[in-house]
């Protein structure tokens, strides 16, 4: 619901909020947020709030900078906290030119894009439900990260309750009394590692969820000593985080990946949509998974997935499809990991499959049996390919796909291929503990 200038009074006045944040997301996939006194609530709602561009990653040079911020009042909503000084309710932007167009840099407005492209082909909502997780670790006394976590829980563990489990259900209340509609929480495989899964929403709104649901971790975190983390691998030789994405796509009818006659009733849709989704994967991945550290997630015996290939029967491959029909038939991709920009993930996503369909792709038949099990050979004679093994090589994949370069357009393709190719040198150019220790003594 897009609110009225006059309702939008009414709601301020109603919930004694102080406070607007304007929250947008820059090129990396990092909320920035201004905070602004209601007494500028006006000017907001008449787009008339400056702010300086080229201080934000991947968006303008100098010369270019004033920058303004449009609101999308539907996305009004108040935080449930600050009652002393007045709540804060948050207003999530788009970002405008001077001359009032929208900014192509803009990681939100490139979403719209590909959602505009989707309807044109005659669907409604791309619907995705993610599942991150993440891990929680013990500060220290100057309140810094330290790299302890905070209890050797295990999956589904349920004693006793420690600070980890009390800070996760304050999550999950403060997410409720936000509005979101909470599915399930839980501790994850790894120790101090959790997962809370929220009902899914609309392209837009699911990755404009995704980023109030970070901040939101972050801060009840930060309230019981603890420090959140969204890195895809914190910790070596245990599970790393990843974020699901679970996806399907409707039209006027319902779930267009649904049919009841099809094979493992599946529709012809999905199966385009499948096959898309497969075909540009590995280019998909330097996006998905954005940093040096999330390939150290995607490797074999950690539940993450490591090779291309999909099966309804088989928890752990790349896409999975969960056992529900009807309404709920989806697609899951397992690859995906929370440091992902969820903006361009979820544009990549739709752009890969919306290919699959525009142009009637088949996938490669369903793998069930264990992949990891297989000798290169046999997975050579299935036509199983890996992964990217690191971002270099996920860029290179990338810079190969017109299909995904697009999905970002020219501007943030662009940005973020540079931008991830100094990080990636940046990388290489360091000479880690490990190596010191290894190679010392030649
Ligand atoms: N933590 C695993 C990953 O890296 C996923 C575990 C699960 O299946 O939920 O993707
Ligand atoms: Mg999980
Ligand atoms: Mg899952």
């Amino acid at each position: 619901h897009v609110y009225t200038k006059e309702e939008v009074h009414q709601l301020v006045k109603d919930s004694n909020v102080h406070f607007l944040r304007l929250m947008f997301t820059d090129l990396l996939g990092v909320s920035k947020s201004v905070d602004l006194p209601i007494s500028q609530l006006d000017k907001l709602l008449n787009n008339k709030i400056m702010f300086d561009g080229s201080s934000i990653d991947g968006f303008v040079r100098i010369e270019e900078s004033d920058m303004y911020l449009y609101p999308d009042m539907s996305t009004w909503l108040v935080f449930p906290w600050g009652e002393e000084h007045g709540k804060v309710a948050r207003v999530i932007c788009s970002v405008h030119t001077i001359d009032g167009k929208p900014f192509a840099g803009d990681p939100r407005n490139n979403l719209k894009r590909i959602v505009d492209k989707m309807h044109k082909l005659g669907f409604k909502h791309f619907n995705i439900g993610p599942e991150p997780e993440f891990f929680l670790f013990k500060t220290d006394e100057n309140s810094q990260p330290t790299m302890e976590v905070n209890d050797q829980e295990n999956y589904f563990d349920m004693e006793p309750l420690d600070l980890g489990e009390e800070c996760r259900r304050d999550i999950v209340l403060t997410l409720e009394k936000m509005g979101f509609s909470v599915e399930a929480a839980h501790h994850e495989v790894a120790p101090g590692q959790h997962e809370v899964d929220f009902k899914y929403a609309d392209a837009l709104e699911a990755a404009d969820n995704i980023q109030t649901f970070k901040m939101v971790v972050k801060a009840i975190a930060k309230r019981h000593g603890l420090f959140a983390t969204f890195m895809p691998k914190p910790l070596a030789g245990v599970n790393g985080s990843g974020m699901h994405l679970n996806m399907s796509l409707f039209n006027n009818d319902g779930n267009t990946f649904y049919d009841p006659k099809g094979e493992l009733q599946l529709s012809e849709t999905a199966y385009h949509f499948l096959a898309g989704l497969l075909k540009h994967v590995r280019s998909l991945t330097a996006i998905c998974n954005p940093l040096v550290n999330s390939y150290k997630r995607l490797v074999p015996g950690y539940e993450a997935p490591v090779y291309v290939a999909w099966s309804a029967s088989n928890r752990s491959p790349l896409v999975r499809v969960p056992g529900d029909r009807g309404v709920g038939t989806r697609l899951e991709l397992r690859s995906v990991d929370p440091a992902a920009n969820p903006y361009l993930a979820i544009a990549a996503v739709l752009n890969a499959g919306l290919d699959g369909i525009e142009n009637k792709l088949t996938p490669a038949p369903e793998v069930s049996e264990n992949i990891y099990k297989m000798t290169p050979a046999e997975r050579k004679a299935k036509g199983i390919v890996d992964l990217p093994d690191t971002l270099h090589n996920a860029l290179k994949s990338l810079a190969a796909d017109d299909v995904v370069k697009d999905s970002l357009g020219e501007h943030l393709y662009k940005n973020f291929y540079e931008a991830k190719t100094r990080e990636y040198n940046s990388y290489r150019l360091d000479v880690s503990s490990w190596e010191t220790k290894k190679y010392m003594s030649y």
